[in-house]
């Protein structure tokens, strides 16, 4: 039995709901599928949820959203009418306008578009419907209730034999609406895999499997066939966006497989996420991925490493202004807190001040717009010279590294350089490893 996830653009318009119709007929064991809104047509284009988290922005400025709202009204109309659906859409739509402004979140807004999607999806199929908001549950504080959720979705789901389940959202305890973070519609179809202990978890999206590198980085990179759930975690962590990065924990606990698969080319295998992949990878590494938006503070004090207690002052430090960390690489007297721009910019001055206040250092410098880029790949800590190619291959590059990070957990080396650095260096990473021959 297959769970099959659809990502935005495989549902973006008509012709792709007919290519999704013809994925779920080919295999009569795709029992159960989970739609994202609609994505992107192209590049210009606007993803629904966009436009939803939009109408709710202005709504609560108070401004006009009419007319936002009536490009979303277009598309879903569009749809259902490209495809002769005998459902109320407008009648629904109707609704959704009227009651964005009486929701105190931009939650209830943002989950529509998966919500009519998976209207629209059911009735082309003809497959039952069913509501997230009676099986996928948060709790009071807002995070996710995996046990409640795993009971609930393998009842509603497994008196079914077929069924569509829109993504990205479930309800609270007071019956709001919430949503997961972006992209959770990867996170749904976990679940619902899980739940109804699927064989497998297919997720169709636009690109014919996990990439070695981000395609908007590197031209044409190679695809990556096999990879294990651990690595795929450190990938997604650091910004191959092509997977929710929280998605594998509900597969993980089941030892369910994950397949990557490109709706645009359904004969394609794409890539297979296991517990355990077969073999090493063809190019020492796995896949190459990381993020700009980060600042890197260096803390430096003359015999630190003899000072009882330094790290859990800095550490109080940063907990008191309710940041969490990324990385904390430290050397003999010098030690690196490597976290978002956008947590440093909200809470600087009370930072630095605690950190001096607690810690009393020599200096304190700051490096700001720094990017993270993980190499990734299993057991790669312990192949002799990965490191010097990584360094070397940077070094030619003319790529200052202002950080390193070899994972305790043997699976990457991370390097901070600075944001404007970070394509040449992913591209520098990719030929040293990928391009080049062993
Ligand atoms: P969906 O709407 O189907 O969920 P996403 O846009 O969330 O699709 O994810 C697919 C996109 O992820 C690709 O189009 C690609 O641009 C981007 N991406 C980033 N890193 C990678 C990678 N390593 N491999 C494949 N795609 C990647
Ligand atoms: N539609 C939501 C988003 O754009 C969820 C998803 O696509 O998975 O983030
Ligand atoms: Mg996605």
């Amino acid at each position: 039995m297959i769970v099959a996830k659809f990502g935005g653009s495989s549902l973006s318009d008509s012709d792709q709901f007919l290519k999704v119709r013809q994925i779920l007929r080919s295999d009569p064991a795709r029992r159960y599928a989970i739609p994202s809104a609609p994505g992107r047509r192209h590049a210009a284009d606007h993803k629904i949820t966009d436009l939803l988290y939009k109408c709710h922005d202005l709504a609560a400025y108070p401004r006009e959203y009419a007319k936002v709202f009536g490009e979303i009204r277009d598309r879903y109309i569009n749809i259902a009418s490209a495809l002769g659906l005998d459902i109320d859409i407008r009648g629904k739509l109707d609704e959704i306008e009227r009651r964005i402004p009486l929701e105190p979140t931009g939650d209830y807004a943002a989950s529509r578009g998966e919500y009519l999607n998976g209207l629209l999806l059911a009735a082309l199929m003809k497959w039952d419907f069913v509501d997230p908001s009676d099986c996928v549950w948060f709790r009071e504080d807002g995070t996710f209730d995996s046990e409640r959720t795993h009971l609930d979705c393998s009842r509603l789901l497994l008196s079914r034999e077929y069924a569509v389940i829109p993504g990205f959202y479930g309800r609270m305890p007071d019956g709001s609406i919430r949503t997961f973070s972006r992209g959770g519609s990867d996170v749904t179809g976990a679940i619902v895999a899980r739940a109804t202990d699927a064989d497998l978890y297919e997720n169709w999206t636009d690109v014919s499997g996990f990439l070695t590198a981000d395609p908007r980085v590197v031209e044409n990179p190679r695809r990556i066939e096999q990879i294990t759930y651990r690595e795929l975690r450190e990938l997604s962590y650091m910004g191959a966006t092509v997977l929710h990065e929280d998605a594998i924990f509900p597969v993980r606990k089941a030892g369910i497989p994950i397949n990557i698969r490109n709706t645009n080319e359904p004969d394609h295998p794409g890539t297979l996420i296991l517990p355990h992949a077969q073999g090493e990878p063809l190019a020492g590494i796995t896949g190459i991925a990381g993020r700009k938006g980060f600042a890197i503070i260096v803390i430096e004090k003359a015999m630190m490493n003899a000072e009882l207690g330094f790290g859990r002052r800095v550490l109080q430090a940063v907990e008191e202004c309710g940041i969490s960390f990324e990385h904390l690489p430290t050397g003999i007297d010098t030690m690196c807190i490597v976290l978002h721009q956008e947590a440093l910019d909200k809470a600087r001055g009370r930072l630095i001040t605690r950190i001096y206040e607690l810690t009393e250092p020599d200096s304190i410098e700051i490096h700001e717009d720094m990017a993270l880029i993980a190499t990734v790949g299993r057991g790669m800590v312990r192949q002799r010279g990965m490191a010097s190619r990584l360094f070397g291959a940077l070094s030619e590059a003319r790529v200052n590294v202002r950080m390193i990070d070899q994972g305790s957990s043997e699976l990457n080396i991370i390097v901070g350089v600075s944001g404007q650095d970070f394509e040449k260096a992913v591209r520098a990473i990719y030929s040293a490893f990928i391009d080049a021959p062993r």
